[in-house]
């Protein structure tokens, strides 16, 4: 059975003093919350204080990161390897973020052997995947998707798949307002799955499809009420325990 997970990205935001309010906020207010998996992503540099503060509160909310690099150690001057983020509790890793794809010019090839790094090092991957404004106006939002996806599955097999989780986000509904409804995100969700089924659909049954760009409490339900979309990647709204909270109750 699947399970889902509503995950917080909170890409280039933060600060010590923002970091330990957030986390105590949202603690108190995922008291009781059951049935989702909820995660963080802070900036890998509050990882230390984030594991510090949810260990301390002993709380439920597992700990992720935004980035992994390639290699566990040696000359790769600004990295931050695997075995790092697993010393500081982060487990649920997302790769292939559409900003990572654009401003740092990562491709698929590059995303999959970072999934590839993840699961070899016992990490939770949270592949993002999604088109462009341009790519889903000349109808191509589920080739591209296959595209992204298949750069895992043709080096790695479908089998990789088990226990990953896979975040659509329509790089036009990310941070624009702009969401997705939850009809046409259901499409897509069913597409996906019924691409991944050609190869295993035992696989396909299992994995978990996150919906992400412009989640909110009001939209979220309608999203969680879809039977393909598994829980969320949340960016914005992750930046304040109410609205986040409130996100994955209705998970
Ligand atoms: P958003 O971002 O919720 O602010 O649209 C989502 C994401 O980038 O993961």
């Amino acid at each position: 059975m699947r399970h889902p997970v509503v995950m917080g990205n909170w890409k280039l935001n933060g600060s010590k003093e923002m970091v330990s309010g957030l986390i105590k906020g949202l603690d108190a207010a995922l008291n009781g919350v059951e049935g989702v998996d909820v995660a963080i992503a802070p900036p890998v540099m509050y990882l230390d204080l984030a594991e510090q503060l949810l260990s301390k509160a002993n709380s439920k909310i597992i700990l992720g990161s935004q980035n992994v690099d390639l290699h566990n150690n040696g000359a790769f001057t600004g990295d931050i390897s695997p075995a790092m983020l697993k010393e500081f509790g982060a487990s649920h890793i997302i790769i292939g973020h559409s900003e990572r794809r654009e401003y740092h010019n990562e491709s698929d090839e590059f995303v999959a052997k970072k999934f590839a790094f993840l699961k070899e090092n016992g990490l939770t991957p949270v592949l993002c995947i999604g088109e462009s404004e341009a790519q889903n106006e000349a109808g191509e939002t589920v080739a591209v998707c296959a595209r992204q996806i298949d750069a895992v599955i043709n080096t790695q097999g479908v089998e990789a798949l088990n226990g990953a989780i896979i975040a659509y986000e329509p790089i036009w509904a990310i941070g624009t307002g702009k969401a997705a409804t939850a009809d046409d995100a259901q499409r897509i969700h069913a597409a996906i799955r019924a691409h991944i089924a050609e190869k295993s659909e035992e696989v396909a049954k299992n994995v978990v499809i996150q919906y992400g760009g412009s989640v909110k409490p009001e939209n979220a339900a309608a999203y969680f009420a879809q039977p393909d979309i598994d829980g969320a990647l949340v960016g914005g709204a992750a930046l304040d325990a109410e609205s986040f909270a409130a996100i994955a109750k209705a998970a």
